[in-house]
């Protein structure tokens, strides 16, 4: 069950660049830089309230990010889910017709699991799931 909006997902060229934007004009604090080495980007997480932007930079030529900055420039991303059950939710998704990008999560910033659907299945909104890591006892 998706349980609430997680984060939203912004591209940009330079994380050092857009964090002016988002610190001295929208008075936000950069809570912390991660470096996710399975999308290959730099996210800087800013906390509003119960949801994050993460800012999304490419550390890499061939990084989705910078795919489609090259393609769309930078903006909006993709919006997050977070889900009680991230199995289920693709399960679901899958039943319901929608194309996936990740058929399994997989580690994402924060050691979360993740999941994107595919943009063409969503309206044109690059979709995510997310929930927090299994804890195994
Ligand atoms: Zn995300």
């Amino acid at each position: 069950m998706i349980t609430k909006i997680d984060h939203i997902g912004i591209a940009v060229r330079s994380l050092a660049a857009a964090r002016v934007f988002y610190e001295n004009v929208l008075g936000l604090q950069c809570e912390k830089i991660e470096e996710v080495a399975s999308q290959k980007v730099r996210a800087a997480f800013f906390k509003i309230g119960d949801i994050h932007l993460e800012l999304l930079e490419p550390t890499a030529s061939d990084s989705p990010i910078a795919r489609f900055i090259e393609s769309k420039g930078e903006g909006f991303h993709h919006i997050a889910y977070k889900s009680n059950d991230i199995d289920s939710q693709l399960d679901q998704a899958t039943e319901a017709g929608c194309k996936l990008i990740h058929e399994e999560p997989i580690i994402g910033a924060g050691d979360k699991l993740v999941a994107f659907l595919h943009p063409k299945s969503s309206h044109g909104i690059l979709t995510e799931f997310c929930a927090e890591p299994k804890r195994t006892a």
